[in-house]
């Protein structure tokens, strides 16, 4: 058994297919910029699961979450792109 984030597996799931429809930086600090926001802002809904049955198990609850956890995602997505932080991190390397 595990216990897992729904909404962290959702956002796992479109957040890449959302910031590749939106000119923006797609650096790993950007990503996870726009994942901390979204995750800080969406309420955890914590499920147990055995061997990833997380979809299966929770379908209506995931289809509940899904509008939320993409308008979340683009919101975080906007702010990230506008005051990007991986220029200070890149300056250092
Ligand atoms: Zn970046």
């Amino acid at each position: 058994m595990e216990c897992k984030n729904l909404m962290e597996e959702l956002v796992d799931m479109r957040i890449d297919d959302l910031m590749g429809a939106i000119d923006m930086c797609r650096c790993p600090q950007c990503r996870e910029d726009v994942k901390a926001y979204a995750l800080n802002h969406l309420a955890p809904c914590y499920v147990t699961s055995n061997k990833g049955s997380v979809f299966s198990r929770f379908t209506a609850q995931t289809a509940q979450h899904q509008a939320e956890v993409a308008s979340i995602l683009i919101r975080a997505i906007e702010i990230v792109r506008k005051s990007p932080r991986h220029e200070s991190a890149m300056q250092q390397v």
